[in-house]
């Protein structure tokens, strides 16, 4: 069975990194009919905020992508945080002793200090390995009783992990293939502390075996650690689950992966964790949707041209097979370009409670327009929205008479004749009792070919009395929608 796990230590909010892991790891998981497990790995005490748990959850559930298992869903595999867990580990890292596959080490900060500023003195880097284990303070070499003693009195130790000397490991990964690893450059990592906390690896060594993970995907910052993570299953004598490490994400430009530093460049989080944190995408008007197709294209394609995929398409397409090694670049215009895609998706009806949820409070005027009114004018400029915060300043002349004229289009347009153009344009709407876009076209239309003037000396200061500017959409709907008082009003204005 595919059991696929997220393991976030909380340590933040979501950026789009750690949003993508968990959206490959749901995608594998829902392809294959498995589960997708939530693990909190908080055994860093000192890197722990305050409400980043429920954040993360919160994250998740806005991107659509909902844990099967995990803190408060338990599946039979709990308790998901590892800190409820702590218990559990110190029994593991004792059996590696006795295996002869770790010891205790009672090396001060203090030596471990000396001894690489030693190495660097003499242009080496230094290795807590077989190279120099004999130097050092360790349970390797002290007799049982000695070490006892040093336990019995309590001095600081840590455990670490015995690796092997000469040896060639051939590590799999199911993106990059074989990789070989010479061990003599690894180092003997901590596994557990004397105060009680196993260190990451062997806590989530420990807790992936449990909880029966069948493939561990991640990010590709923890490949170097895979040689390591390799080494414990062997040790244990436990299957390894099979491994994909995804690409980086890579800053639009440049060089490097993206950061949190490059916030509006893309690197801010799902939404703020805290007041004082930069805005995210939430609050940027990116919809859920969006950010699930743009982050499934970061490093994964699906063989052909498509670009947009409902998550039901992407369960059915994804695989690991079509996942990139190369950095995956970040792309903030596609970004909006995705979110204009789902925008136009969204039905007039649906952008309307959203458009009125969001700018009631700034634009007190929509009060006085009904709600069908405002869809119609939603239906008239969003497909030119990328955001719906961007339906205002497309619309606003649909609620209220421009404030102020296009100056460039305004010299170009208003000229000398255009007063007595545009108080014959007035009569003319006065005159028309059935106000629809289509019979104001019409007579306006008629009276310029009568008179034999040409349509732009007409129309351009025409539109940029009624709304301002040169845009918008067809202008005798524009004119039909405002009615006819507030048209003529506008003409008024214009020529005054
Ligand atoms: N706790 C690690 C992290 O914060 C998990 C790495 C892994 O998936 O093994 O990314």
């Amino acid at each position: 069975k595919v059991r696929v796990r997220f393991a976030p230590s909380p340590t933040g909010p979501l950026h789009i990194g750690g949003v993508r892991t968990a959206l490959f790891n749901y995608l594998y998981a829902k392809k294959h009919n498995g589960d997708f497990i939530l693990r909190i790995e908080d055994t860093d005490q000192n890197r722990y905020v305050e409400g980043a748990e429920a954040y993360i959850i919160e994250a998740l559930n806005w991107c659509g992508i909902p844990f099967d298992e995990g803190p408060g869903k338990d599946g039979g595999f709990g308790p998901y945080r590892q800190s409820e867990r702590k218990h559990l580990y110190q029994q593991y890292a004792l059996e590696l002793i006795e295996k002869g596959h770790a010891y205790y080490a009672f090396d001060t900060p203090e030596t471990l200090d000396y001894h690489r500023k030693d190495h660097e003195a003499k242009g080496k880097t230094f290795i807590y390995n077989w190279h120099n284990r004999e130097k050092l303070s360790n349970s390797l070499s002290l007799s049982q009783d000695e070490v006892q003693q040093k336990i019995n009195d309590e001095e600081d130790y840590v455990i670490r992990f015995k690796s092997p000397k000469d040896q060639e490991l051939i590590l799999h990964d199911r993106i990059r293939g074989e990789i070989t690893i010479d061990t003599n450059i690894l180092d003997d990592k901590v596994l557990f502390k004397s105060d009680g906390m196993p260190t990451y690896h062997l806590a989530n060594i420990v807790d992936d075996h449990l909880m029966e993970i069948s493939h561990v995907i991640r990010g590709e910052e923890w490949l170097p650690s895979l040689a390591l993570h390799q080494l414990l299953y062997d040790a244990f004598g436990w299957k390894a689950p099979e491994f994909a490490h995804l690409p980086l994400i890579m800053k639009p430009a440049g060089k490097g992966k993206l950061s949190k530093r490059d916030g509006e460049k893309g690197g801010f989080p799902v939404f703020p964790l805290q007041w004082n944190d930069a805005q995210g995408y939430r609050e940027s008007g990116y919809f859920p949707e969006t950010v699930v197709n743009f982050l499934a294209l970061l490093g994964w394609n699906p063989g052909n041209e498509k670009e947009l995929f409902t998550l039901e398409e992407l369960i059915e397409s994804f695989s690991l097979e079509r996942i990139n090694k190369s950095g995956a670049r970040f792309d903030p215009e596609k970004t909006k370009w995705f979110n204009h895609q789902y925008l136009q998706k969204k039905t007039s009806s649906e952008l309307t409670s959203l458009f009125i949820a969001q700018e009631t409070i700034n634009y007190p005027e929509l009060k006085e327009k009904s709600l069908d009114y405002i869809e119609k004018v939603i239906s008239l400029i969003k497909e030119r929205a990328n955001f719906v915060s961007e339906l205002w300043e497309l619309g606003s002349y649909f609620f209220t008479p421009p404030s102020e004229y296009n100056e460039k289009a305004a010299k170009k347009q208003f000229k000398e004749d255009t007063p007595s153009i545009l108080r014959e344009v007035s009569g003319l709407i006065e005159s028309i009792s059935d106000f629809t876009s289509h019979n104001i076209e019409s007579k306006i239309k008629d009276w310029i070919g009568q008179n034999e003037l040409s349509f732009g000396k007409v129309m351009g200061p025409l539109r940029l009395s009624i709304v301002g500017d040169l845009k918008g959409p067809h202008l005798f709907a524009i004119i039909e929608m405002i009615g006819k008082k507030d048209a003529l009003a506008r003409i008024q204005k214009a020529i005054s």
